[in-house]
């Protein structure tokens, strides 16, 4: 075995081995990024601090609450909900800022049309 042949059976496993503690760690950090990111993304939906005083006062005032008395009165059947993804991550009210919870519902429930 020559000098150059030497050099490159032993070059090749050691770039492959790189290679792949590279991609093994590149692998780590994203699952770690997606769970982080997903946790993220369910807290930003419970945030109201990019809201402002009266925002947060007509919010109120619409007495919304995170979880329905009566399921078939949820914001899911309301025609005024905004699904999540349609302007947001989060769901939405056409009458107010803010998060909103498909399970949710406040005193202006207006059931979707039959
Ligand atoms: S009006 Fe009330 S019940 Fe209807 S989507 Fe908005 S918060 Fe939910």
């Amino acid at each position: 075995m020559n000098r150059r042949s030497f050099i490159i059976r032993l070059a090749l496993p050691v770039s492959m081995l790189s290679s792949m503690a590279l991609f093994l760690s590149g692998c780590g950090g994203s699952k770690k990024d997606v769970s982080e990111k997903k946790s993220q993304i369910s807290s930003d939906c419970e945030d109201l601090s990019g809201l402002s005083e009266s925002e947060r006062m007509a919010r109120d005032s619409f007495g919304y609450e995170a979880q329905a008395a009566l399921p078939e009165r949820s914001c899911m059947h309301c025609k005024l909900f905004i699904p999540a993804g349609k302007t947001s991550p989060c769901a939405g009210c056409l009458l107010f800022k803010g998060p909103v919870k498909p399970e949710g519902s406040c005193i202006q429930f207006a059931p979707k049309d039959a």
